[in-house]
């Protein structure tokens, strides 16, 4: 059965050498563009393409402001800041989600609240998020959530679309604006994914998203602040040291961070925004010939939510148990077809362990069953 996988998998990328889960592919502008900044010697913190790249994802995602950052993890930092989110405040995410989003509720000194996830979406469940507030929170007076035990506020929602496939939205709009949290959208995996024909990290307060190696493109590092005008100005600014314009004074008025995307960067992601539609258009090609052939071998592919359209940045199956999911990863990383098992729960690491949480049965099933295919864009594949 995984004999079969296994050619099935060396037959999309034409090979038999090694197949990694995830690389990026350069075969536009980068070479160009990334020349360009070094022979204008704009490499750094000042230069055309970042405003190019800048200006390019907020059309690219119709958000009114998309500020580039040096990571997706410094994007979320810098959106909980915004947020308001202050020392003591608790920020309700998943216990199913790469380590990043909760190391930036940490940043913040809040504490994350660990909710469970859709089997569906494998997003953040409004109903689970729902069930938790009902008995566990109450709006005061001053018109901020709270916990009802100790009185910590309940600042803000960090979902994660997870994998690419974008979480009940709707759901969530409508549980945080009942409950007075702000959300704020963890999109580090889901750019090109839309609900309801809408960019995934534009349906909150502010959303982020990251340019990693591994991501859909990648500028070597990087990330993205999509929000408003009024916020995605101050963004620009808190990630610029919190410098107010002057021709040559060094005026700070308050503590900022240097998270600004260096130019260097942002010409490689330039050139692979280019190729964005394409990429996802042969991630697409590639999801649809595995939810195919998976079911042939019993086993179950990972299929975007309705109404979505999601980027398939890593595809999965779900194994029967535990003992299935040992046997495929052990079977494929022998064969040199890597695949890997999706991430522990958050609240299964040393850091998060007295983390708040309310019942993760669908994480829990999950965790024990999902493995990551090889989802690299095929090198082969036709681009547009
Ligand atoms: C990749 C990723 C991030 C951000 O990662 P960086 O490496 O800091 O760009 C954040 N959250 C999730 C879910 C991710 O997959």
């Amino acid at each position: 059965m995984f004999d079969s996988l296994i050619r099935f998998i060396r037959d999309q990328y034409c090979t038999n050498e090694f197949i990694p889960l995830h690389v990026p592919l350069f075969r536009g502008r980068e070479r160009e563009l990334v020349l360009d900044t070094i022979d204008s010697t704009f490499v750094s913190s000042v230069g055309t393409y970042v405003d190019r790249f800048e200006k390019d994802m907020a059309a690219f995602t119709a958000s009114p402001r998309a500020v580039a950052v040096v990571n997706g993890t410094a994007a979320l930092h810098i959106a909980l800041k915004l947020a308001g989110v202050v020392p003591g405040d608790l920020v309700i995410s998943q216990a199913l989600t790469f380590v990043a989003t909760c190391n930036a509720i940490s940043y913040c000194s809040a504490e994350p609240v660990f909710i469970d996830v859709d089997r569906r979406t494998l997003g953040l469940s409004p109903v689970a998020l729902e069930t938790w507030l009902t008995e566990n929170a109450r709006i005061d007076a001053d018109g901020l959530c709270r916990t009802k035990l100790d009185a910590k506020v309940i600042r803000a929602c960090v979902p994660m679309h997870t994998f690419g496939h974008p979480a009940d939205l709707d759901g969530l709009v409508d549980v945080c604006r009942r409950w007075h949290i702000l959300l704020v959208e963890d999109a580090a995996e889901s750019l090109g994914s839309y609900y309801k024909g809408q960019h995934t990290g534009t349906f909150g307060l502010i959303g982020t998203l990251s340019f990693n190696g591994n991501k859909v493109i990648t500028t070597g590092g990087g990330g993205m602040v999509l929000a408003d005008e009024v916020i995605g100005t101050r963004a620009k600014y808190l990630t610029t040291t919190a410098k107010r314009p002057h021709p040559y004074e060094y005026v700070h008025d308050e503590v900022g961070y240097n998270y600004r995307l260096p130019n260097l960067n942002a010409a490689l992601g330039c050139a692979q925004l280019e190729q964005l539609e394409g990429f996802i258009a042969a991630k697409r090609m590639l999801a649809a010939h595995y939810i195919e052939f998976l079911p042939q071998v019993g086993l179950m592919p990972i299929v975007e939510p309705d109404d979505c359209r999601s980027n398939y940045w890593l595809n999965g199956v779900i194994c029967e148990d535990a003992t299935q999911r040992e046997a495929l990863i052990g079977a494929t990383n022998v064969a040199g077809v890597m695949t890997r098992p999706i991430w522990r729960l958050m609240h299964t690491l040393p850091a998060y362990s007295q983390a708040r949480r309310g019942s993760l049965v669908e994480s829990e099933w999950l965790e024990a069953r999902v493995v990551n295919l090889p989802s690299s864009v095929p090198a082969l594949a036709p681009i547009a």
